[in-house]
């Protein structure tokens, strides 16, 4: 069984993320979308309601499980049995750190491989940053997040 994890910090996830998620989950028997619990970013929503909202999205896919991780990403990839990094390419500017990414995992773990998943032109410019910019000066969303994602994010507001 080829387990694959997709991570990230979906702060919060966005409709390029669910994109990568669904041609991942078709590529891997299980894919494993990893939530990071990293102490040096201040994320806009906490690790557990950014696993709420991709449990929302992914809820139709059968072989996707959400998980927070915090630490190494080869710790939790040994932990799940996993072999497969799955990440997004948007732009060149994506590559530089992606690319050192995974060399550094590489050296950490020889058994592990990483995959790029080429963004659909559609969602190449969106980002959780700019979503988070928009929605901090209540501008539209709606074209960047999946409906549930704008709906949980209207629900806390009012909260
Ligand atoms: P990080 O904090 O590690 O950058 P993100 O949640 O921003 O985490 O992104 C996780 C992964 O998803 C990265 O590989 C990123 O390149 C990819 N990604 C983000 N947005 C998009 C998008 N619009 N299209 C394709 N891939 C994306």
């Amino acid at each position: 069984m080829k387990i694959g994890v997709y991570p990230g910090s979906f702060d919060p996830v966005t409709l390029g993320h669910l994109d990568i998620i669904t041609r991942g989950a078709k590529i891997v028997d299980k894919l494993i979308v990893g939530v990071l619990n990293n102490n040096s970013k201040t994320p806009m929503f906490t690790v557990e309601q950014r696993i709420e909202m991709l449990e929302k999205v992914t809820a139709h896919l059968p072989n996707v499980e959400i998980a927070p991780f915090a630490g190494l990403l080869v710790d939790f990839m040994k932990k799940n049995n996993a072999t497969l990094v799955i990440r997004g390419l948007r732009a060149v500017s994506d590559f530089e750190y992606e690319l050192q990414l995974a060399q550094t995992n590489k050296s950490l773990d020889k058994d592990i491989e990483t995959i790029f998943l080429v963004t659909n032109v559609k969602y190449s410019f969106v980002s959780s940053t700019l979503v988070k910019e928009i929605s901090h000066y209540k501008g539209d969303i709606s074209q960047f997040v999946p409906p549930e994602v704008l709906e949980y994010i209207e629900k806390i507001k009012i909260e």
